[in-house]
């Protein structure tokens, strides 16, 4: 099954019982027993719910793993996997990762005794460098945002693996329409479906993908002991988002090739960051390891006031976080999304206050050319 076709007729599909061609929408939290402790699969909506396990199938099988979750946003579903860890455990991190993920971990976790380190995973000589006694995991997130820097999955997990690390890879900027991480040795995928997975704006979510059974029992241990689940009115609009999820991302990849030629030749544009050109640093990493770089791109005005003066002219870019809806999207990221990010960690980091991060919707590629071509002008 190709990827578009296994979209849509992947994991569960539809209602044996009714013929139902989308999954019901089950709104249940407990369900009746045969006799006691006599099931039919499902016993209480915490442990499993039909609509969210549709789901939990589908995410399975699009990254091509043993067990999925789902989860009620993106952070509960790395912290549900960070729960697998215990007192004293050591893991090392992408330095800019998502400032959700950087937050839980500094502010949150750390008070339960999980160790730290946050290095520059795409030069893969750092990683074996932090690896100590008590390290349990590599955690790797790309491209990084916003300055979109790839980690070779590969080179990465295979040295995980020779320390008897787990590997885990926050695949949300990607897309399992375009990148398996699991297929490339790591083993545990986790996405904020909240993006480019739910696609349009309208409900947040977290998807996990393990290959390895004993790893998804552990999971679902702590899914089912923790609570973080997603619920079955998001888990249907989750499904039927991954649905047009491979023609959305075809159709941000042919905006992003004509837009980031535009903004490369601008001339109030100092740099332009995006892993699909060639003179992106990881660039040949990013070609052999993904089928497609995403719609995200991050590009340079040299000034706080000139990115000022270009959020406040663009009229099809929506001032928003987050990324991966239809519409498109604009924000600094200094501002707002990294805002939570020491403003010294941001230097260190190279999140200029110029520095702007578009995401790219369907709009037509052209309107949105005319807009950013208004909005840059002197
Ligand atoms: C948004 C995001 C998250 C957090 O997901 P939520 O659904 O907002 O909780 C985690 N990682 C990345 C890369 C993200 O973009």
């Amino acid at each position: 099954m190709k990827k578009k076709t296994q979209l849509i007729h992947g994991g569960i599909i539809g209602d044996e019982v009714t013929g139902a061609v989308s999954v019901p929408i089950y709104q249940v939290s407990t369900y009746k027993q045969d006799g006691p402790g006599r099931h039919r699969g499902f016993e209480y909506s915490r442990t499993g719910n039909p609509t969210r396990h549709a789901l939990e199938e589908l995410i399975k099988d699009m990254e091509e793993g043993k067990r999925g979750f789902a989860f009620g946003s993106g952070m509960a579903a790395l912290t549900a996997v960070m729960m697998l860890f215990s007192k004293g455990d050591h893991i090392i991190l992408t330095d800019d990762v998502y400032g959700g993920s950087f937050r839980v971990m500094t502010k949150v976790l750390n008070r339960f005794g999980l160790e730290v380190t946050f290095i520059d995973t795409s030069n893969l000589n750092n990683i074996q460098n932090e690896i100590k006694e008590n390290t349990r995991a590599l955690f790797l997130e790309f491209p990084t945002n916003p300055l979109l820097k790839i980690t070779d999955i590969e080179g990465a997990a295979a040295i995980a693996k020779r320390n008897g690390l787990l590997t885990i890879v926050d695949n949300t900027f990607v897309t399992p329409y375009w990148q398996n991480p699991l297929t490339l040795g790591a083993d545990i995928v986790l996405h904020s479906a909240t993006k480019y997975i739910g696609g349009h704006s309208d409900v947040v979510a977290g998807l996990v993908a393990v290959n390895d059974e004993k790893l998804g029992e552990e999971l679902h241990f702590i899914q089912n002991a923790t609570g973080g689940i997603l619920g079955p009115n998001d888990s249907w609009l989750i499904i039927r988002g991954i649905k047009t999820l491979g023609i959305r991302m075809e159709q941000h990849e042919e905006s992003a090739k004509q837009i980031v030629p535009f903004l490369l030749e601008h001339s109030s544009v100092k740099k332009v960051y995006y892993p699909g050109i060639e003179s992106h640093p990881n660039h040949e990493i990013a070609k052999k390891q993904s089928r497609g770089f995403g719609g995200v791109v991050s590009f340079d005005v040299g000034s706080a006031e000139k990115a000022e003066k270009v959020l406040s002219r663009v009229k099809y870019f929506t001032l928003a976080e987050s990324l991966g809806a239809v519409e498109s999207l604009i924000s600094i990221p200094a501002l707002m999304t990294h805002a939570s990010i020491p403003p010294e960690r941001r230097k260190e980091l190279g999140i200029t206050d110029g520095l702007i991060r578009i995401s790219i919707g369907l709009e037509d590629t052209e309107d949105l050319i005319d807009d950013l071509t208004y909005a840059l002008k002197e």
